[in-house]
């Protein structure tokens, strides 16, 4: 037990720099003279009034044989390791328990606070414990001690706690003893090392405590030595670096250096992680370096490519401009429809007018979406025997188109388009609505082959449809006939109601004629004048005859009314079957063989009706020259 400092005085607050112990005793004074007596009553230190203090509160009160301790505050009990509360100052040691009555006596007699510091022998650590003691007098008038303790930090302590608590190995080193007043280096030897060191060191069951570091130093020793000799000379602190070999392996530190009286305390920092790190990140930066010089040159090259690109993509816009005015140009609708999605990519003005005239609505468009499923799906079929033509690549199709009013007649010209690799890109198509040109070429057509009086077929319809007959009855073993048939004494009808009248009854012949025949098979026909010929297909001579046979009964009830008149004609016919089994036998020859059976009919008296026979030769030029 050593009592470092004690000090009953009235100087307190100035001496002492602790402002707890400033305020506490400047705070007894004022108690004191308020009170105006000897000793300040206890109330006002008392614990409860002075919460903020009372864990470093002791309070004593005397009881004869030295003090009872009251309280014993919380910090107290931590520091020292053991609670009085209860117990007197007679239950320490008597070296103790005399200082402490001795102290607290002086203070009680000298009416005075009494400052004191001294070391704890009885706490668990070797604490120095500065304490404010303060004589008060309780409302017994027994005398009381209110204590404020408080354990003081020293260096040592400090030290020691550092030690305790450091993970960095520590070294306290000292000059070796008797080395004189040499100027060169100075040897160190060990005085004490934390936990650390023994640990790193794998030292176990040995105490290292005077080793001179020679022995621990298995590397540079001069560096190590210098540095500590330039600590101890200098009294600088100094940071260098030492390499130690740990039963963890070898690691790098950086020592802290300084002295403290008459020792060297050497930390030492392990850097070791720190310069792994360090490493890695340098290492790290060269990969990112270099990933990064990769990634410049690829975006390099990239820019290059993208540039490239966007000129093409230029290129292929401005070109795709072109085209599109190009197209929007063509004053008929075009379209493109690509092969693989099968859709409208690109259609002009015109072709969005054939589907209610919304581009935007089509383009890019299934076809479902602007026309209705029938039509999509032939134009679909269409569409594939195009891509399926060998030669194809280029059809004209006439295709109905209904929609939007009137039916039109539209001419499309399809081209397949091909990739590159010769693959199919797609199908252009240039649609002509043709719905005129149609209808006057039908209108031509009919003219070529119409007599326009009676709107029978003419003599080239005539033949051009018999040709086709002759060849299919002949294939199939069918037979054919020909009737022909002139109106007895026409002239006279003209004579009588002019030709007007005469071309009436003409058309009226006519209108029998279509009726009298089988619509689809017969072919009537009107060769010129009042000469007429019925082609009939499938049909013998026997039938042929009959059919005339109708055909003359019909006209001889037929009424034409020219004015108020009713005009009534009869007509003679002649029959002929063409021999189709023969090769001699031709379509000529059976009108001529009808014709000469007509004029047979004219001379056996008119209005009959008879068959041509045999296959004739050249008929008479004399007997069908006239009706020619
Ligand atoms: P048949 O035949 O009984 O011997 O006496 P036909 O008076 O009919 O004599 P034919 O057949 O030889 O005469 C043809 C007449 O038909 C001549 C002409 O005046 C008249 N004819 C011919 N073509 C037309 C026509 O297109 N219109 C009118 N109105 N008459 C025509
Ligand atoms: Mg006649
Ligand atoms: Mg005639």
């Amino acid at each position: 037990m050593a009592v470092i400092y004690t000090k009953l005085t009235e100087n307190i607050p100035t001496q002492v720099t602790n402002p707890t112990i400033r305020r506490l005793a400047l705070y007894w004074d004022e108690v004191r003279s308020a009170a105006d007596s000897a000793l300040p009553p206890y109330a006002p230190f008392s614990p409860e009034r002075n919460a903020a203090l009372a864990a470093n509160l002791m309070v004593l009160r005397e009881n004869g044989d030295g003090f009872e301790y009251l309280y014993y505050g919380k910090a107290v009990v931590g520091a020292s390791g053991f609670d009085m509360t209860g117990r007197t100052t007679r239950d320490y040691g008597a070296d103790f328990s005399d200082y402490i009555l001795t102290e607290y006596t002086a203070s009680l007699d000298g009416q005075r606070p009494l400052y004191t510091v001294h070391q704890g022998v009885y706490s668990q650590h070797a604490n120095n414990w500065e304490s404010l003691i303060l004589p008060v007098v309780g409302e017994d008038g027994v005398r009381m001690i209110v204590c404020w303790i408080s354990p003081q930090e020293r260096a040592a302590d400090l030290l020691d706690g550092i030690m305790r608590t450091s993970i960095d190995p520590i070294f306290i080193l000292r000059p070796t003893p008797d080395q004189g007043a040499s100027t060169d280096l100075l040897d160190f030897e060990v005085v004490t090392v934390n936990h650390e060191v023994y640990d790193l060191l794998g030292l176990t069951g040995q105490i290292i405590d005077g080793w001179p570091v020679s022995r621990l130093a298995l590397n540079d020793l001069d560096q190590l030595l210098e540095n500590l000799t330039e600590v101890w000379r200098t009294g600088e602190p100094r940071i260098f670096s030492r390499v130690l070999a740990t039963r963890y392996g070898t690691r790098q530190y950086k020592v802290s250096a300084s002295k403290a009286g008459d020792k060297i305390i050497a930390i030492y920092n392990n850097i070791s992680e720190l310069l792994e790190a360090q490493r890695a990140l340098e290492s790290q930066q060269a990969t990112l370096e270099t990933a990064n010089r990769t990634l410049k040159s690829q975006a390099k090259d990239l820019v290059r490519i993208a540039q490239e690109r966007e000129a093409a993509t230029e290129d292929a816009r401005a070109a795709h401009q072109v085209l599109a005015d190009l197209i929007e140009t063509i004053p008929a609708p075009v379209f493109f429809r690509g092969h693989d999605s099968g859709r409208y990519e690109i259609v002009n003005q015109h072709y969005a007018d054939l589907h209610g005239g919304d581009k935007t609505a089509i383009q890019g468009q299934p076809m479902e979406s602007f026309m209705d499923a029938e039509r999509a799906d032939r134009i679909r079929r269409l569409h594939d025997l195009v891509y399926e033509s060998p030669e194809g690549h280029r059809v004209e199709v006439m295709d109905h188109d209904s929609e939007g009013g009137g039916e039109r007649v539209i001419q499309a010209n399809l081209a397949v388009i091909l990739t590159p690799e010769g693959g199919p890109k797609g199908i252009v198509g240039v649609l002509m609505d043709v719905t005129e040109e149609h209808a006057l070429r039908q209108e031509l057509h009919h003219a070529a082959t119409t007599d326009p009086l009676t709107g029978l077929a003419n003599r080239r319809l005539f033949f051009s449809r018999a040709e086709a007959e002759v060849e299919r009855c002949k294939r199939y073993g069918r037979p054919l006939s020909v009737v022909v048939l002139d109106i007895d004494h026409f002239k006279r009808v003209n004579d009588r109601f002019g030709h007007g009248g005469g071309d009436r009854v003409l058309r009226n012949l006519a209108l029998i004629m279509t009726k009298a025949v089988r619509t689809y098979a017969d072919l009537p026909a009107r060769f010129g004048g009042e000469e007429f010929v019925i082609l009939a297909p499938e049909t013998n001579l026997v039938a042929a005859l009959r059919l005339a046979e109708r055909l003359r009964e019909a006209i001889e009830k037929m009424v034409t009314k020219i004015g108020r008149v009713e005009v009534k004609v009869t007509a003679s016919l002649g029959a002929a079957e063409m021999d189709l089994a023969s090769e001699s036998d031709s379509l000529e020859k059976a009108l001529s063989r009808a014709d000469r059976a007509l004029y047979a009919a004219k001379a056996a008296g008119r209005n009959r009706v008879m068959p041509g026979v045999g296959i004739a030769k050249a008929p008479p030029k004399t007997a069908s020259s006239g009706s020619r």
